[in-house]
């Protein structure tokens, strides 16, 4: 399954607990809200935002069960923990393998599509997972005439 990747996209709750029992995901409603975040707002967010976000949906919602539903997803190829920051991980929805960009400046990370042409297996062994990230200054940082 491909996750759609506009963001901004509808979803309704029974398109997420379709894709959620797709993963073999039990359905329950932190998931449903955590998702249809995630889903709609593909922003590389933290564990900390998806929590604040997710929150207003379900204010008695703990940042523990946030927490371990992200791991949860992980573990059902639903999600990509990333670690491109020193002091934070941040989180991808989606499993299209794709690359990252990050902003040393602004710290903004922006999806980048692969290029090269990506081998199944290398010398025998199956490749199921590949993770490439760049780092620089981003085109709008570039735009605001900061000097290096
Ligand atoms: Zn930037
Ligand atoms: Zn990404």
């Amino acid at each position: 399954m491909v996750l759609k990747k506009e963001s901004g996209l509808k979803i309704d709750e029974k398109e997420l607990s379709r894709i959620l029992r797709e993963r073999n995901c039990k359905v329950t409603v932190p998931r449903i809200k955590i998702l249809k975040y995630l889903l709609m707002n593909r922003v590389h967010p933290t564990a900390e935002l998806i929590y604040r976000e997710v929150k207003k949906e379900l204010p008695k919602v703990s940042y523990a069960t946030i927490y371990n539903n992200l791991n949860y997803f992980i573990e059902n190829n639903l999600l990509k923990r990333i670690r491109l920051h020193k002091d934070y991980d941040i989180f991808d929805v989606g499993t299209h393998m794709h690359s990252h960009f990050i902003c040393k400046k602004c710290n903004k990370v922006y999806d980048i599509p692969y290029e090269i042409h990506q081998p199944k297996k290398i010398k025998g062994h199956l490749i199921t997972d590949m993770s490439v990230n760049f780092s620089g200054i981003c085109k709008t940082c570039l735009k605001g005439k900061i000097k290096f």
